[in-house]
């Protein structure tokens, strides 16, 4: 991987306001992807492909990465910052609405990152839980948006946003399945571990 180009690619998201992960919550995931040197990895929200060229140094040989964005131009600058970075054969970008893509993927993941529309937390992890591998780990970003979600304050616009987080929560919480830290880093990490799926 290209560290002077995946810096450059960090810089110019950055100047354009394009959601990129934040420099602590990355910190937490390399930690686990070291450990667990994943196979496949699934992400749900490309973005420019920051994260996922980050994530691509710690698959296994031959590993892959699909990662899943509905805004084309998006797709179209991810396509040539994964060629930038040289990691072009470990990152397969799906361009379309993750809520139509998933149903149609029908692979094992060791590692689910969710990190797109938060009003579908839920439905990203029905999915995420049928494509997890036995002792996978799924990991969703912005779990505490700004705040809203362990606050009572509930006028704001973000309400359903807010409503389907805490359900997401609510979810990976109670799954007997399922071993969950919610970390504070960035706009807060839900980190699930699976245990006995
Ligand atoms: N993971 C990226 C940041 C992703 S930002 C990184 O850290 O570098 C969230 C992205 O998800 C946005 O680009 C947005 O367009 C995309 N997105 C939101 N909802 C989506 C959906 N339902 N299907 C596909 N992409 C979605
Ligand atoms: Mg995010």
């Amino acid at each position: 991987m290209n560290k002077v180009e995946l810096e450059k690619i960090k810089q110019k998201a950055l100047q354009e306001h394009i959601p990129i992960i934040m420099d602590d919550t990355l910190q937490v995931i390399d930690k686990i992807l070291k450990e667990k040197k994943p196979k496949k990895i699934l992400e749900i929200g490309t973005a420019v492909g920051y994260s996922a060229i980050c994530f691509s140094e710690y698959l296994q040989n031959n590993g892959i990465i699909d990662t899943i964005e509905r805004e084309e131009d998006r797709v179209k600058e991810a396509k040539e910052n994964i060629i930038k970075a040289d990691v072009k054969e470990k990152i397969n970008i799906l361009y379309g609405d993750a809520v139509e893509i998933l149903p149609t993927l029908n692979s094992k993941y060791d590692v689910i990152f969710i990190d797109a529309a938060k009003g579908k937390y839920p439905f990203f992890l029905k999915e995420a839980i049928r494509m997890i591998e036995k002792d996978g780990i799924i990991i969703a970003d912005n779990i505490l948006y700004k705040g809203y979600v362990m606050s009572d304050y509930n006028k704001h616009k973000q309400r359903t946003a807010v409503r389907n987080l805490r359900e997401y929560i609510k979810q990976i919480t109670e799954n007997p399945n399922m071993e969950t830290q919610i970390l504070e880093v960035g706009d807060g990490l839900a980190i699930s571990k699976i245990v006995n799926n």
